[in-house]
């Protein structure tokens, strides 16, 4: 299920069904690439630590063997087809690159 909302308000949401949840609550923020964005990051972890017992916020840490690019791997879209793409030298080949993303709510 997809809500637009901001990772500030989804955390004041949650935060407050913790007290319904004694034996423990965790709550996530899916976020793009932050490594170009840190102030935001702090930001997020005070509301964290102000406001929620226990909060996560996952990105994507990809990296090409290629060219040794440490970030988000793409994925191409061509005619149905998908692709992963390194942003940065183009290296398509997934022996060549590692790639975690979850694909369920359980870490
Ligand atoms: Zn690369």
């Amino acid at each position: 299920m997809f809500e637009e909302i901001d990772p500030f308000e989804k955390l004041a949401l949650e935060a407050k069904f913790q007290k319904l949840s004694p034996g423990g609550a965790i709550s996530y923020i899916e976020c793009a690439d932050m490594q170009n964005n840190i102030p935001a990051v702090i930001e997020v972890i005070k509301f964290i630590y102000d406001n929620i017992m226990y909060a996560e916020l996952n990105t994507k840490s990809d990296y090409c063997q290629v060219c040794g690019y440490d970030g988000e791997i793409k994925i191409i879209d061509e005619g149905g087809k998908l692709i992963w793409e390194c942003p940065k030298c183009k290296n398509r080949d997934k022996d060549k690159m590692n790639v975690a993303r979850r694909t369920c709510g359980k870490p």
